[in-house]
């Protein structure tokens, strides 16, 4: 149709794992016995009595209207316990907590209530997509915070110049890390808070995988002296409970900030599914033995993967967060070259570390959600690649 398509979309890059799912089914079109460590989608099902709260919800009509507002309130009152019995947060249900369509959705629409064209937005580099794409959306500048093993990989702060920081809007943040499993500390998120006040900037706080821990329980951004000051905190059900087809999350902090944002959405979308924010009141309030099982699962098959793959040579930390693999690259392989002889000769599905930002060249990311006869395959599999 020779279409011009607008100069914003024209230059977002392909969705990474698009790519990866492209491939992947070109091997399970060839016949071939797929195992994936790719997209972050967790194999075991939404926990009986959430997807029982939903079916009852379904069934009364109360639920069946426009959302709208910021979410119900007893989804907001939910919120509010648990992020004070976790965390101990406290914060106002009224002013301080939005449901969303999951946090993909409050994440990406934040840079329209607070970038305007030119404005920098930092962000960690390997890193989530979507901090990138939609500030490409908004004519803002992504500047990339990259995320190294000497520092912990964590973002060094202290090198980003203040010439950039004068011109920054946004410093996202997301522990534990998305694909480092890197996890912030107290002392990391009050360096971050002091930047922002001296600065005047905001602070979005991802913390998908806050539930996915090891050892000490990873901490709140919110729980810092200051944090609500600067910023809010996106939290999701997708990967707590298993529930990343719902779609459903919440931000919260900053009163300001989550009613800009609110605000926004509001012109997009018109709030998350009601029977489906029953469903989180039924997650968040109900018992959390599904979530301990889950740790659980999910650390025997680190301890699975993690074990078998330096027996093998691979070199890697051992993550105490989220359920990613964060992998050095065998000498000589690109992140890319690395992933396509994966698929090509073992039929592995990975990601490629470059696909997250270009500081993650050098790299390869597993997810564990895969069960771990399949993990014992992959790894037998591994032991006859050459490199
Ligand atoms: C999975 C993930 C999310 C969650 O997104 P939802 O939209 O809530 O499903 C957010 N941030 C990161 C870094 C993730 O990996």
């Amino acid at each position: 149709m020779g279409l011009n398509f607008s100069r914003r979309f024209a230059k977002l890059p392909p969705y990474p794992f698009a790519e990866i799912d492209r491939k992947k089914k070109k091997a399970i079109a060839e016949g071939k016995d797929v195992i994936s460590f790719g997209v972050g989608d967790p194999d075991q099902p939404t926990p009986k009595h959430i997807v029982e709260a939903a079916k009852a919800a379904l069934d009364n009509p109360k639920f069946h209207h426009y959302p709208f507002d910021a979410g119900l309130a007893d989804f907001r009152k939910a919120v509010a316990k648990w992020m004070d019995s976790r965390f101990h947060v406290s914060l106002n249900p009224d002013t301080q907590i939005r449901a969303c369509i999951g946090s993909k959705d409050g994440i990406s629409h934040a840079h329209l209530a607070l970038v305007n064209p030119g404005d920098i937005v930092l962000m960690p580099n390997p890193g989530y997509p979507v901090y990138f794409t939609s500030t490409v959306f908004t004519d803002g500048k992504p500047y990339a915070l990259p995320l190294k093993d000497k520092n912990g990989f964590l973002p060094d702060l202290d090198a980003v110049p203040a010439s950039i920081l004068k011109k920054t809007k946004i410093l996202f943040l997301n522990s534990p890390s998305n694909p480092t499993a890197a996890v912030a500390d107290e002392a990391f998120f009050a360096k971050a808070i002091r930047l922002a006040k001296k600065y005047k900037f905001v602070i979005l706080h991802d913390a998908a995988y806050s539930e996915i821990y090891f050892g000490k329980p990873p901490i709140s951004f919110l729980s810092v002296p200051g944090a609500a000051d600067v910023g809010v905190e996106y939290h999701s059900f997708s990967k707590t409970y298993n529930m990343t087809g719902w779609r459903l999350g919440w931000f919260c902090g900053n009163a300001e900030i989550v009613s800009a944002l609110g605000k926004t959405k509001e012109n997009f979308d018109s709030g998350a599914f009601e029977a489906v924010q029953m469903a989180g009141v039924a997650a968040l309030n109900g018992p959390q033995t599904c979530v301990s099982d889950m740790r659980q699962l999910y650390k025997e098959r680190r301890d699975l993967l993690c074990g078998g793959l330096e027996k093998l040579g691979w070199k890697l930390s051992v993550p105490e967060a989220s359920f990613y693999v964060w992998v050095q690259t065998p000498k000589g392989y690109s992140s890319v070259e690395t992933v396509e002889k994966l698929i090509e000769e073992a039929s592995l599905v990975t990601i490629p570390g470059s696909a997250l930002g270009k500081h993650g060249e050098g790299y390869i990311r597993f997810a564990l959600t895969v069960p771990k006869e399949r993990i014992a395959a992959a790894l037998e599999r591994l032991a006859k690649i050459l490199w």
